[in-house]
């Protein structure tokens, strides 16, 4: 008897007719001879709403208020999975993140999965029980609910399946697997069969929200086996696996691109040691995560420093970049909050060159400027102009991906 955990994303039980076909996919395990933990996102649109309810009331909700509230959509899902299951003649349970319970440290928003006991779970399905966890939340030590990010039902399932020792966690969505790029965006995009956890975790970190990153480096860690699939289709979808030899064949797997991200510059800062220090010191002091970094040729003792941070966090970024701007001396702060990250990703970087020429030539013949670069073993990046995301991406994909000549059989 195998033990599974699946996972369905906010599309996969966006509706009640969805939620019955959800039903019918888990007595389809359970018919079989498996024992089934499901992980559920709220139903499509709902965190985005609550979340919206919160913004009207504060432009910055309290953390911890805004947890209870964005926390109650997948309280729902699970709840009428149940009701659909039951329905159907199959015994199941929901449980929220603090009946599980799993325990996650404190930082509202974004929390950590620290710990997930899974006694409770396990009784449940010692009695034959499909038990239905909420997806996202946690609690933590002051008994507080807390969330676990954007896409974070992800991560709830990935670690519980670390936690249960299932056999597989499978991940339902409404596409078909993991592509060579957005399916929604490169019409050519191709699924790939099989994928490393490295290229994944890279590609979500660059902007490929299929799986949400934390979940990828939880399934890195501790060995799950993740399939990415479609709750539509019945087809062979993604398996995220152990890297082997094979993999570096391929020099780019796939192209990422991200949009939720703002350009601060702060412009004529004086060019001497230690102010860099202060500005990144001030910006982690206040938990702001940076990401791209850029510093220009100094001329007469003065230098622009331009970073990148998430959109949410970019408010805050900016105030703090004028306080510090003020402080140094620097003539002003500048702020682009529409830009894009444009990235090609691959294992076989590591062991071929020419990727980047390529890229910086193809951007080029499409007469995109790049404001930025930023690489890894396996990964390069270019901060572009929003308006020419699409196209970029298209192009890349067909440069590297559908004129296949970056394949190396050895
Ligand atoms: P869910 O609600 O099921 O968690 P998400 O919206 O979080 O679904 O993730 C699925 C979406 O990820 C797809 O609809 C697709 O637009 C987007 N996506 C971005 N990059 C990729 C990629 N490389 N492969 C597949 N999907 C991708
Ligand atoms: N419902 C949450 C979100 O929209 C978590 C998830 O979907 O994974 O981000
Ligand atoms: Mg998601």
């Amino acid at each position: 008897m195998s033990l599974i955990v699946q996972k369905y994303g906010g599309t996969s039980v966006g509706s009640v007719e969805r939620i019955k076909n959800v039903a019918k996919k888990i007595k389809k395990a359970v018919d079989s001879g498996n024992k089934v933990v499901v992980v559920s996102s709220a139903m499509s649109g709902e965190t985005d709403r609550l979340l919206a309810l919160t913004r009207e009331l504060s432009a910055r909700p309290d953390p911890r208020e805004q947890d209870m509230v964005v926390s109650t959509g997948e309280q729902v899902a699970i709840g009428l999975i149940a009701i659909a299951l039951k329905e159907i003649g199959i015994d199941a349970v929901s449980l929220t993140g603090w009946q599980v319970p799993i325990y996650t440290d404190d930082a509202h928003t974004k929390a950590r999965i620290r710990k997930i006991e899974t006694g409770r779970i396990q009784e449940e399905l010692e009695k034959g029980k499909v038990v239905i966890v909420a997806g996202f939340q946690g609690i933590d030590s002051f008994g507080d609910i807390t969330t676990l990010g954007r896409g974070g039902s992800d991560t709830t399932a990935v670690a519980l399946a670390a936690a249960l020792k299932a056999d597989v966690c499978e991940i339902y969505t409404d596409v078909a697997g993991v592509y060579t790029a957005d399916p929604r965006i490169v019409e050519n995009a191709r699924k790939i069969p099989v994928i490393s956890y490295e290229e994944m975790m890279e590609m979500a970190s660059l902007g490929s929200k299929v799986m949400q990153i934390r979940s990828v480096e939880f399934a890195a860690k501790y060995g799950v086996r993740i399939h990415v699939k479609s709750s539509f289709i019945e087809e062979e979808g993604t398996w995220i696996v152990e890297e082997n030899e094979e993999m570096e064949k391929i020099a780019v797997r796939g192209i990422s691109h991200e949009l939720k991200e703002s350009k601060i510059t702060v412009v004529k800062v004086p060019d001497k040691p230690g102010i860099a220090a202060k500005l990144f010191r001030a910006l982690g002091d206040n938990n702001i995560v940076v990401d791209m970094i850029v510093q220009n040729v100094s001329h007469e003792g003065y230098t622009d420093i331009s970073f990148t941070v998430n959109k949410v966090d970019a408010d805050f970024a900016e105030e703090i970049a004028r306080e510090v701007a003020e402080e140094v001396g620097a003539s002003g702060v500048e702020r682009n909050d529409r830009i894009a990250k444009i990235s090609v990703v691959g294992l076989g970087m590591k062991t071929h060159a020419g990727t980047a020429g390529k890229m910086f030539e193809v951007l080029y013949r499409e007469g995109i400027n790049i404001y930025a670069i930023s690489t890894s073993e396996i990964k390069i990046s270019c901060l572009i102009d929003e308006k020419y995301a699409e196209l970029a991406v298209r192009a890349l994909h067909e440069a590297f991906i559908e004129n296949q000549e970056t394949i190396v059989v050895e």
